[in-house]
C-alpha cells in the first residue's frame, strides 16, 4: 500500500484539528547533517551523564513502538490508513499501562512513536518524556520503507520527527522503521535517515522473515558506515538454536514462547556478552482490544497469547536489567572497540537504482 503524496497522503489527514501540524514550523530545533562515529557516545554522554554514572551496567533496552492494534502491517491488507480514524484508539490507556510497568521497575525506556500517534495524542508523548523516558521516531503512515521509496521515505520520516521534536522540544535522533523494513531492498534509508540528523537505528533484523530481515548481518549492536556518514544500529535480538539464528524477547516472539525459553535464551545472550534488545508494542498489553477479521496468519500473529504479555514483562524487567537505547549504547561503548560495518558501495548503489 502506498502513500498518495508525499507530505499529506491521505484524504482524512486534513480533517484532523492538531495543534502539532498548526504550529510546528514555528519551532526552531536543530536537526540534520551529524557526521558521527565515536561522537555520538560523546553526545551521548553530556545528554545523559547523570544516566551513565548512576546506573549500574544494564543487559540491555526496553524499547516499545507506540502504535494501536489498528495500524499493525499485519493487518495493513484489511484497514487503510485513511480509514484509521474510524477505529476506537485504545493506545493512550495501553501505553498508559506500559509506563506504569516500568515505573513500578524504576526501568527507563526509549519509545519509538508513531507520528499519527503524536499528532493526535500530544499529552501521551509528554506523559512519556516527563516519566524520563527517551523518544524515538517510528514513521508517521507506518508504511514499509521499501514500498515507499526513497522520497516518500524521506517525506513520512520529516512529519514525523518534526512533530515529535515540536511536542517534545528536543531533538530526535533514534528510528525504528515500521516493521523492522531496512532491508537490502531499502538500505538507501539508511542514508536518508544520516542527512536527516538520525544518529541510532534499530530497524534491522538478522533473520529470515516474510516481511523483514537481512540474514548475516550483525546480531550486535555496529556502526555502519554509508557514502553519506555513520549511523549506530541496534538490531533487533536474536539467538543461536541448532545452528539457526532466530528472533527472541521481542513482539510476537516474547508472547509466543513460554517464559522459561525466552528466559534462558535471554541469558545465554548475557552470557555472550551481547546487549538484549526487548521491544514491545502498547496494543500487546490490550487483551480487550477489538478483533479485526483479517487472514489466519495475521491473526496469529497479533493476537496469540495477548494475556501472557504482561505477566511476562513484568518477569523480564525483575530478571534483567533494562534501560534506555542511548544508556546501553553509552555504556557499551565505553572502552570497547566500534564495530563498523562498510556498506558505502551498497547504499550508493542502491540509491541509484531506487531513483
Ligand atoms: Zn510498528
Amino acid at each position: 500500500m502506498l502513500l498518495k503524496d508525499d507530505a499529506r497522503p491521505l484524504s482524512g489527514d486534513q480533517q484532523i484539528n492538531s495543534s502539532c501540524r498548526q504550529v510546528r514550523q514555528k519551532a526552531s530545533i536543530p536537526t540534520g547533517g551529524t557526521r558521527l562515529g565515536a561522537g555520538l557516545i560523546t553526545e551521548s554522554r553530556k545528554l545523559n551523564t547523570h544516566m551513565a554514572t548512576s546506573v549500574p551496567q544494564l543487559d540491555g533496552t526496553f524499547t516499545v513502538d507506540v502504535e494501536d492494534y489498528f495500524h499493525v502491517s499485519a493487518f495493513a491488507s484489511v484497514i487503510r490508513p485513511e480509514n484509521w480514524d474510524h477505529y476506537v484508539c485504545r493506545v493512550e490507556q495501553s501505553t498508559r499501562t506500559i509506563l506504569e510497568l516500568a515505573a513500578k521497575h524504576s526501568t527507563r525506556g526509549t519509545f519509538f512513536i508513531l507520528g499519527w500517534v503524536a499528532d493526535r495524542y500530544p499529552q501521551l508523548v509528554r506523559e512519556i518524556q516527563s516519566a524520563g523516558h527517551e523518544i524515538g521516531c517510528h514513521s508517521y503512515w507506518h508504511q514499509l520503507i521499501y514500498e515507499l521509496g526513497p522520497q516518500r521515505f524521506r517525506s513520512d520520516l520529516i512529519k514525523a520527527r518534526d512533530c515529535l521534536q515540536w511536542i517534545t522540544g528536543s531533538p530526535v535522533k533514534l528510528h525504528r522503521a515500521p516493521s523492522f523494513s531496512i532491508t537490502e531492498k531499502s538500505l538507501w534509508a539508511l542514508d536518508i535517515l544520516i542527512e536527516e540528523g538520525f544518529q541510532i537505528d534499530s530497524s534491522i533484523y538478522p533473520v529470515h522473515h516474510d516481511r523483514y530481515g537481512i540474514p548475516g548481518s550483525p546480531t550486535s549492536p555496529h556502526i555502519i558506515a554509508t557514502r553519506i556518514g555513520q549511523i549506530h544500529e541496534f538490531p533487533g535480538m536474536t539467538c543461536k538454536v541448532a545452528g539457526m539464528t532466530i528472533p527472541v524477547g521481542g513482539g510476537g516472539y516474547l508472547r509466543l514462547f513460554p517464559w522459561a525459553v525466552t528466559s534462558r535464551l535471554l541469558h545465554q545472550i548475557r552470557k555472550q556478552q551481547r546487549p538484549l534488545n526487548v521491544y514491545l508494542h502498547p496494543w500487546e498489553v490490550d487483551v480487550d482490544q477489538p478483533r479485526i477479521a483479517a487472514s489466519l496468519k495475521s491473526r496469529f500473529r497479533h493476537y496469540q497469547n495477548l494475556k501472557t504479555m504482561a505477566p511476562k514483562l513484568s518477569r523480564m524487567l525483575t530478571e534483567f536489567r533494562l534501560g534506555a537505547m542511548t544508556d546501553v549504547l553509552v555504556k557499551l561503548w565505553s572502552g570497547h572497540n566500534d564495530v563498523v560495518v562498510d556498506r558505502t558501495e551498497m547504499s550508493s548503489d542502491m540509491m541509484v537504482a531506487s531513483n
